[in-house]
């Protein structure tokens, strides 16, 4: 985590000191991003938190009051017996034909390969099927599975995926809600959208332009020749590059501990997205 010199005294569009001072460690966001940056590209400790930030900007949600209204109703009738809150229906639909319905306007957007998803998939899926509301599986699920299968560098067959689907599927009630599948490019190169909506019954997809949270492709750490390697294999960008001898017998030797795996970010254009649909 990140400190200030001039506690108190931050500005808050930056998250640095109002008096930046030649000399100083840097224990600021921007302090450590820049002298720490290939550490603090990964926020710590990693595996185990969702990272948000520290910096509050001047126009914010929490400057906005959703202001309900004096006269009529929605979502329930106007009448003053009738007009009770626990009786408000929710429910919308949407999609090309209104075929998609959620008892609950919400989505949880996407939860992909990270510790953090796998370890809380249980609750997210069951949640959100009970509740009729949509989940995303994030980018990156199939890449990072041990166990799926390929076939001419396209996926087959899946362990963590088809676990996330099914547990999702299992719990869905009446058609409410939606399991939603994204796709980064890696994803895509692999198939992923095509078996996900062929082999597994998925409905919807998502087709991932960027991220939300950077503007890097999504990354994660590799503490493990063979599953950095296997990463390569599969199409992701492994720094350093896995299976360069001279790579691989400093890691062996403990010159570094750990690889890094990137994903790319999508560079989309109006045709290609088109073409996509
Ligand atoms: S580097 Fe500048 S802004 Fe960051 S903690 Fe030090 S004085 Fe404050």
């Amino acid at each position: 985590l990140t400190k200030n010199r001039t506690e108190g005294s931050v500005v808050p569009t930056s998250g640095m000191c109002v008096t930046c001072v030649d000399g100083c460690i840097g224990m600021c966001e921007i302090g450590k991003s820049a002298y720490r940056g290939h550490e603090v590209i990964y926020p710590q400790p990693f595996g185990v938190i969702t990272a948000a930030a520290e910096k509050s900007y001047p126009v914010d949600y929490s400057h906005f009051n959703i202001m309900g209204t004096a006269t009529g109703a929605h979502g329930v009738e106007a009448d003053s017996d009738k007009a009770i809150f626990p009786a408000v229906n929710l429910e919308v639909t949407f999609g090309h034909d209104n075929g998609i319905k959620f008892r609950r306007p919400w989505i949880i957007s996407g939860v992909g390969s990270t510790d953090i998803a796998r370890n809380n998939w249980e609750g997210l899926a069951i949640g959100s099927a009970v509740a009729g509301t949509g989940l995303t599986i994030g980018e990156n699920v199939v890449g990072m599975d041990d166990e799926a299968v390929f076939k001419k560098g396209r996926v087959v067959d899946t362990a963590d995926l088809k676990r996330r689907v099914q547990l999702y599927k299992d719990h869905q009630r009446d058609g409410y809600g939606a399991i939603i599948v994204q796709a980064n490019i890696e994803d895509t190169r692999l198939g992923v959208q095509e078996y996900a909506i062929g082999t597994l019954g998925v409905e919807c997809a998502e087709l991932k332009w960027g991220q939300g949270a950077k503007d890097i492709g999504g990354e994660v750490k590799i503490r493990d020749l063979a599953k950095a390697q296997l990463l390569h294999e599969r199409g992701y960008l492994v720094l350093p590059d896995p299976t360069d001898p001279g790579v691989i017998n400093q890691f062996e030797r403990g010159g570094f501990k750990e690889f890094e795996r990137h994903s790319r970010v999508g560079m989309v254009s109006e045709e290609s997205f088109a073409e996509r649909v």
